[in-house]
């Protein structure tokens, strides 16, 4: 045993701090995910040992275990492994920091919903799983000796924030001890029955042996090299939160897989039910486990799938794959390439399976990861319009948020003659539906996707084009309506707008004019409009200019970003544009005309979720408000 002297204080960082008091005062109920979390450490340590010992020498592992064992009579439970252990620096730096930025997102929002236990359970997933120890010992005591020294350390903490060091003197075995002395109450963590019961529902898959009293608790086959027919159910499920640690929670679907020839691989894919990006958590940086021949290479390999697939958790083992490379070099390696793009293929063909027969799902599964999953349209691993085929909508034709419509469905029951996908985009569906620009498309029973999310037009922008039809913004220019059915006398088309226009069409025209030279700048035109029916004016862009969304997701990034004159598009036929072209005969009304110019294309910059100048826009109001109330 060291001396006092030879002990060393070190403070806890200080997120460690607070994560520790949030673990150790949690109301949490479920303790035995402690267990799962430290055999999980000690199994990832025993992983490591083999490869270190593989590449460096080339010997492989021999009796690689992990023990748990229980002593009633001190209320002490130690977790055992003979795995990489740590030296007295990675004790420092693993054991009293948090080194990636998840666990600090897991705070963050672990500390905003402290009550909510879904929170608690997603502990494993982001690297806080040793500290969750203190949520069963009040002290703990981790005794480790790396793989290549001679020399064993003690880290001991009681969870207040500061943790010792010292050297044990006495030769221990290599790896790691951690020792619970549990808290009051808790004997049962000493019990033989209770321990064997949560190993086996909690780590049955770790693939190293888990001795409780000599017995091996673990001895499962691995499922992902069965025939499918021969697993049930309650194995895939267990296998699942075995992957994840996600208790209770059911995957949306799952791909067994196997091949043999060109080369052999066995493969188990899960889709989670929760999006963990979109609660927040940034990207999670758990990937797949690859194995060869079993053997685990890699826990979180990011490379085997496309990055829009990057949400799947599952296994991929294949005897084909080189044990001891780097993970550089299995990059480059040929089998490794062709099993990314058959997995891929393999996937899309799932969920092209899952739309087809199972919408419901698809459905749950593209609201949860849609967000994810349409980043494959503008990736360039050749299957652009296999995604694109499995992209959902809303549309101003689907029931609420809950309906989607692909761009298939879309296409198949567009209008006769119809050249282009209409699109619209907008904060929120309500205000979106307000657009003067759909005017037109409800009078003629034409769907617009409606986009909400500016991610959905970056996306539809960059497919450009689907089965031959233009995808376009309904504030386009360039938009083309398809020919209206002249037997339909509720139709207004574009000869009925020329017919009615006709009617003032100089006057029209004159206020063009006077439009025109007052707006000057702020516009690139003013001309009339083909598209609206009920609103007076709208405002377009020019053919060729990005839409208004996108400029204005550019404008809030770069301040510097100027914004593309529009198109100022009057109605003929609307009540007040009429009389307005009366009204401009007389030179009487110049100024009022003038007035109205401004105010118009203020109004319609707000529709189109613009900014005008709102000094401007008081003092004009006011005046107009005094015309009304008889002053001049
Ligand atoms: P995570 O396991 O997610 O990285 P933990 O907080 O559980 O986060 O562990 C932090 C680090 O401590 C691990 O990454 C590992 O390097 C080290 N560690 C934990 N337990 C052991 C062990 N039994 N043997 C060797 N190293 C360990």
């Amino acid at each position: 045993m060291a001396n006092e002297q030879d002990t060393q204080q070190y403070t806890f960082q200080a997120e460690i701090r607070q994560l520790l008091h949030l673990l150790s005062h949690s109301l949490y109920q479920n303790r035995e995910i402690t267990l799962r979390e430290l055999i999980s450490n000690a199994s990832d340590a025993l992983d490591k040992y083999r490869y270190h010992l593989l590449t460096s020498s080339g010997e492989s592992a021999e009796d690689l275990q992990i023990r748990l064992e229980p002593d009633k009579e001190n209320r002490v439970l130690v977790i055992r492994d003979n795995g990489i252990g740590m030296s007295h620096d990675e004790l420092i730096a693993n054991l009293g920091t948090i080194a990636r930025s998840g666990s600090l997102e897991f705070l963050r929002k672990a500390k905003e919903q402290q009550e909510h236990s879904d929170s608690l359970s997603l502990i494993g997933q982001f690297g806080v799983g040793f500290y969750s120890s203190f949520m069963l010992a009040d002290r703990v005591e981790v005794i480790s000796r790396g793989a290549d020294s001679d020399q064993t350390w003690r880290w001991e903490s009681t969870g207040d924030g500061t943790f010792t060091l010292s050297e044990v003197e006495e030769q221990s075995e290599r790896g790691t001890s951690i020792r619970l002395h549990l808290k009051k109450d808790l004997d049962e963590f000493t019990d033989p029955v209770r321990l064997k019961y949560i190993v086996r529902k909690y780590s049955t898959f770790v693939p190293h042996p888990v001795l409780v009293e000599e017995e091996h608790i673990n001895n499962q086959p691995p499922i992902w090299l069965e025939p499918r027919a021969s697993v049930t159910e309650e194995q895939y499920q267990n296998f699942y939160e075995y992957l994840t640690h996600f208790p209770g929670q059911k995957p949306i679907w799952k791909l067994h897989l196997a091949a043999d020839s060109p080369f052999q691989f066995h493969s188990i894919l899960y889709c989670p039910e929760t999006n963990l990006e979109k609660m927040g958590f940034g990207r999670t940086d758990h990937g797949l486990h690859l194995c060869a021949r079993r053997i685990l290479v890699q826990n979180d390999n990011r490379d085997l799938l496309p990055d829009y697939l990057r949400f799947l958790r599952g296994i991929v083992d294949s005897a084909d794959l080189p044990l001891n490379v780097s993970r550089e070099a299995l990059q480059d390696n040929t089998v490794f390439r062709k099993m990314r793009t058959v997995i891929t293929r393999k996937v899309l063909d799932q969920l092209d399976k899952l739309a087809e027969k199972e919408p419901e799902q698809f459905a749950k599964f593209y609201r949860e990861f849609g967000m994810i999953f349409r980043e494959g349209v503008t990736g360039s691993d050749g299957n652009r319009d296999r995604v694109a085929e499995l992209l959902r909508f809303t549309s101003t034709t689907t029931a609420g948020t809950d309906d989607l419509v692909s761009l298939k469905q879309y296409c198949e029951r567009a209008a006769e003659g119809q050249e282009q996908i209409y699109y619209v985009c907008g904060t929120d569906r309500q205000s979106v539906l307000q657009d003067p620009n759909l005017e037109v498309f409800r009078k003629r029973g034409l769907e617009v996707l409606v986009l909400t999310d500016p991610a959905d037009e970056y996306v539809l922008s960059s497919l450009a084009t689907w089965s031959e039809k233009t995808i376009i913004s309904v504030d386009a220019a360039d938009l083309k309506l398809p020919p209206a059915d002249g037997s339909d006398s509720d139709s207004d088309d574009a000869s009925d707008t020329e017919k009615s226009a006709a009617t003032n069409s100089e006057g029209f025209e004159k206020l063009i004019a006077v439009f025109s030279e007052t707006l000057g700048e702020r516009v690139r035109e003013v001309r009339r409009s083909a598209r609206l029916t009920e609103s007076d004016c709208c405002l377009v862009n020019a053919e060729g200019s990005m839409s208004t969304t996108m400029q204005r997701i550019l404008r809030m990034n770069t301040p510097e970003f100027e914004m593309q004159k529009m198109v100022l598009e009057l109605n003929p036929d609307s009540t007040l544009v009429k009389r307005l072209s009366e009204l401009v005969s007389d030179d009487a009304n110049a100024d009022f005309i003038q007035q109205c110019a401004l105010q118009l294309h203020a109004n319609a910059m707000i529709q189109a979720g613009l900014a005008p100048n709102g000094n401007e826009m008081a003092s004009r109001l006011q005046s107009f408000m005094l015309q009304l109330a008889g002053q001049k």
